[in-house]
């Protein structure tokens, strides 16, 4: 797992090999725009938006990395959490935030999440107390406006884009990881034609100058605009693949995206991206 860890390191941006996977144990707290921050740690990111009315956050990511998230936002101000959104359910990142709980959070996600959350045998997930419905969540909060948008599935059913319009800030969790050919079996719950869709629809529909990625210590829309270009190529070299009458088995075979081969696991992931790439057109999902 370490040396997992220690290679996505190395890989997601900074790919300078100064970055140990112990420097990225390290808190970092991360000034984005006036209030709005990234906090990364261990290979995952929140974003913290802090006002004179309280703090947002985005995404708990586990009790250790919620503790030192919340030492750090005490640093910067002595407002409580007062929100913390979900992006999507999965346990990884949705578990750890009773600390917020305690002093008076309330939990926002989208109504398609509430069955998935509460499914969590481990009970460490705090479930929402306030859920959407629909395509879009506004939240204002001391001057600061936090939107929450709904394109449909894409890594998993319920997952919110997370929108700063004033600020310009995008955050993407799980369906943008630029710069890596992700593991097979994290592919079992990702839509990959509803992520094409995503990636899609916040380029063409969103006005953003910075991107937080859910697992990468940093991301920018040059990046997001890369990962958009591989899921569009992977898609057309498996639909034309298909369209040819090729078989799965073939296309795992013989499709090559050269324009990416040197994403970190390019070679030995790649057949398996093409594979649920084309269940994923054959299902419709
Ligand atoms: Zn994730």
């Amino acid at each position: 797992m370490k040396r997992f860890l220690t290679a996505l390191a190395l890989s997601v941006g900074f790919a300078g090999a100064s970055l140990a996977a112990e420097d990225d144990m390290k808190p970092v707290m991360t000034e984005l725009k006036d209030g709005g921050y990234q906090f990364h740690m261990a290979h995952y990111s929140s974003l913290v938006v802090i006002t004179d009315e309280g703090v947002l956050v985005v995404d708990p990511n586990h009790e250790f990395r919620a503790e030192a998230m919340r030492a750090e936002i005490a640093r910067l101000t002595d407002q409580p959490v007062v929100k913390v959104l979900y992006s999507h359910p999965h346990f990884d990142h949705s578990r750890g935030g009773q600390i917020f709980k305690d002093e008076g959070a309330k939990f926002i996600t989208h109504a398609g999440c509430t069955e998935l959350l509460a499914r969590d045998l481990e009970k460490r997930v705090v479930q929402p107390d306030v859920t959407y419905e629909g395509d879009e969540y506004r939240i204002e909060l001391g001057g600061k406006v936090v939107e929450m948008r709904y394109y449909g599935a894409n890594d998993g059913q319920c997952n919110s884009a997370i929108y700063m319009p004033e600020d310009k800030v995008l955050m993407a969790v799980d369906w943008h990881l630029q710069g890596f050919v992700n593991m097979p079996g994290r592919l079992n719950t990702h839509d990959y034609v509803g992520s094409l869709n995503t990636l899609r629809r916040v380029t063409a529909e969103l006005d953003f100058d910075t991107v937080i990625s859910g697992h990468m210590p940093s991301s920018s829309p040059e990046q997001l605009a890369e990962d958009l270009a591989f899921n569009k190529a992977l898609f057309k070299a498996v639909w034309d693949g298909m369209q040819a009458g090729k078989s799965v088995e073939e296309l795992k075979e013989t499709v090559k995206l050269p324009a990416f081969s040197h994403w970190f696991m390019y070679e030995q992931n790649l057949p398996a991206h093409v594979e649920r790439m084309a269940y994923s057109i054959w299902h419709g999902q």
